[in-house]
C-alpha cells in the first residue's frame, strides 16, 4: 500500500465524462489499497475564460481580485470530483487551498507555497477516504486568496506530496510523459522513460509547459519522486530522477524546448561608453521587467547597438520606457518586435561533448533560419529566431540530433 498524490490537469477534468473517468481511475487505485490525495486543475479553458472576464472590466485588474476570480475554477472541479466519488460509494472530501491550510507568501498571481498543514488530509485518509484538493491556490498571512502562477496545480501536487511524504507525486495530463520536445509540434517526438531533474528544470524554464518550473524545483528540493503520466492511456510515463544515466546511454541532447512569449527591444546608435548598459537596463528592471538575453554589438564609430529580450507581456512597457529615454541616452532610435521566439536544446550530455553549438547553427543555416541572439550554459544552448520559423527549426534540430522516434504503426 502506498500514499500517492495525483494531480489531474485541465484537459483530464475538462468535461463531466472526463471527471467521471478520473473517478473510475481513482476507484481502482483505492480498491488496490492505496491512499490518495488528489490535486485538480480547473476544467480546461476555464482559467482563460475567467481572465478574459476580468480583461473586459480593466486592462490592469487588481492582482488581489484576479486571484479571488481565477481561483474559483478549481473549486468547481473539486466539488464535482468529490460528488463523482461519492456516487461510487467512496468517502471523499473536497478542500479549497485555505480549507486545507496551503499557506503562501503574498505575491498575488505568482505566490510561493510556504507551508501546508496535513492534519485535515490525514483525518480523511485515516478514515479510508480520498482527499480532493484545489490546485493552483493558497492563502497568505492576511487570509487573502493567492494563486501560484499559470500551471500552478503541478506545484500544488508536488508540495502536497512533500508535506505528506508521499511515495510518489503523479502528474496526470493529456500526454503520456515528457517527450524530447512538444509532441504537438513535432509528431516524431519521443517519450523519455526518465529525465534528470537538472534537464527537466531547464526544459520547464525554457518553455516546456508539461510541468510548471516551480513544481520541478520543489520536487528537487524536497526529494519528491515525480512522474508524468497520461490520464487517458495506460503506461509508466516519465520519471524525473536525480540519477544521471551514463553518457554512453545518454544522448548528447535530451530535449528541445521553445517559448513563443518573447519580444526584443533594440536601442540603436548609443555612445559606446562605460555605464551605457546600466543606463539602459536599470530603468527596465526598476519597472519590474525581467530581461533575458542581452546583446551588445561591436562598436565601430564610437556608438553601438544594444538589444535585449523580455517576456512578450512586458514588451510594450519596455519599449515605452526606452523610447522616452532615447534623447537622454543619445540614442539614434529605439525599436523592437514581438514576433520572435526562443528555441533551446537541453542535455547533460553536452558537458562532455563539443560541437553541439556549431551543429545547431549549421542545421538552422541549412534551413535559412537566421539567428538573432544566442545564449549558452553548461547544459543548454538557446537561440532567438523569428517566430514564423519555430516549427521548421524545432523539427530540423530534432532530426539533426537524432531525436526522432522510429516510425511505428501507432504513429
Ligand atoms: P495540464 O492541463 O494537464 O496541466 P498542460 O497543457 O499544462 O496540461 O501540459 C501538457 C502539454 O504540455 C502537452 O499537451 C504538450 O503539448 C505540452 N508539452 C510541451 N513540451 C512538452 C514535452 N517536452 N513533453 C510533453 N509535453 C509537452
Ligand atoms: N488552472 C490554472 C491554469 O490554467 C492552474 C493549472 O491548471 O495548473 O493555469
Ligand atoms: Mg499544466
Amino acid at each position: 500500500m502506498a500514499l500517492y498524490v495525483q494531480k489531474y490537469g485541465g484537459t483530464s477534468v475538462g468535461t463531466i465524462e472526463r471527471i467521471e473517468a478520473v473517478a473510475d481511475k481513482l476507484k481502482t487505485f483505492h480498491e488496490q489499497g492505496h491512499q490518495l490525495v488528489v490535486a485538480v486543475s480547473a476544467m480546461s479553458g476555464e482559467t482563460n475564460r475567467l481572465i478574459s472576464l476580468a480583461k473586459g472590466i480593466s486592462d490592469s485588474p487588481s492582482p488581489r481580485e484576479m486571484d479571488v476570480l481565477v481561483s474559483t475554477g478549481e473549486q468547481v472541479t473539486i466539488a464535482l470530483l468529490a460528488m463523482a466519488l461519492d456516487k461510487r460509494g467512496i468517502h471523499a472530501r473536497s478542500f479549497t487551498g485555505w480549507q486545507v491550510g496551503i499557506k503562501t507568501d503574498n505575491a498575488f498571481m505568482k505566490a510561493r507555497i510556504e507551508d501546508i498543514e496535513t492534519s485535515k488530509m490525514r483525518e480523511v485518509l485515516d478514515a479510508g477516504g480520498i482527499c480532493i484538493v484545489a490546485g493552483f491556490q493558497g492563502i497568505d498571512g492576511d487570509n487573502n486568496i493567492t494563486t501560484l502562477g499559470r500551471g500552478g496545480s503541478d506545484t500544488t501536487g508536488v508540495a502536497l506530496a512533500a508535506a505528506l511524504k508521499a511515495d510518489e507525486c503523479q502528474i496526470y495530463t493529456d500526454v503520456d510523459g515528457v517527450y524530447t520536445t512538444d509532441p504537438r509540434v513535432v509528431p516524431a517526438a519521443r517519450r523519455m522513460d526518465k529525465v534528470t531533474f537538472e534537464e527537466m528544470l531547464e526544459m520547464a524554464s525554457l518553455g516546456s509547459k508539461v510541468l510548471q518550473i516551480r513544481s520541478v524545483e520543489f520536487a528537487g528540493k524536497y526529494k519528491v519522486p515525480l512522474r508524468v503520466l497520461s490520464s487517458f492511456k495506460e503506461g509508466n510515463g516519465t520519471l524525473i530522477t536525480t540519477e544521471e544515466t551514463s553518457s554512453v546511454e545518454n544522448p548528447v541532447i535530451s530535449g528541445i524546448a521553445f517559448n513563443r512569449d518573447e519580444a526584443k527591444v533594440t536601442v540603436k546608435g548609443v555612445p559606446d561608453v562605460p555605464g551605457v548598459a546600466s543606463r539602459i537596463l536599470v530603468p527596465v528592471s526598476a519597472a519590474n521587467i525581467e530581461v533575458d538575453m542581452i546583446i551588445q554589438n561591436v562598436s565601430d564609430d564610437g556608438s553601438t547597438d544594444f538589444t535585449f529580450t523580455v517576456h512578450r507581456n512586458d514588451y510594450k512597457k519596455a519599449l515605452k520606457i526606452l523610447s522616452e529615454l532615447a534623447t537622454e541616452l543619445n540614442a539614434k532610435s529605439v525599436s523592437g518586435t514581438d514576433d520572435i521566439c526562443k528555441v533551446s536544446m537541453v542535455g547533460v550530455g553536452m558537458r562532455s561533448h563539443a560541437g553541439v553549438a556549431s551543429k545547431m547553427f549549421e542545421t538552422l543555416a541549412n534551413e535559412s533560419v537566421n539567428i538573432l541572439a544566442i545564449t549558452t550554459s553548461e547544459i543548454k544552448i538557446s537561440v532567438v529566431i523569428e517566430e514564423k520559423y519555430l516549427e521548421l527549426a524545432v523539427r530540423a534540430l530534432h532530426t539533426a540530433f537524432g531525436l526522432d522516434a522510429e516510425v511505428t504503426e501507432e504513429q
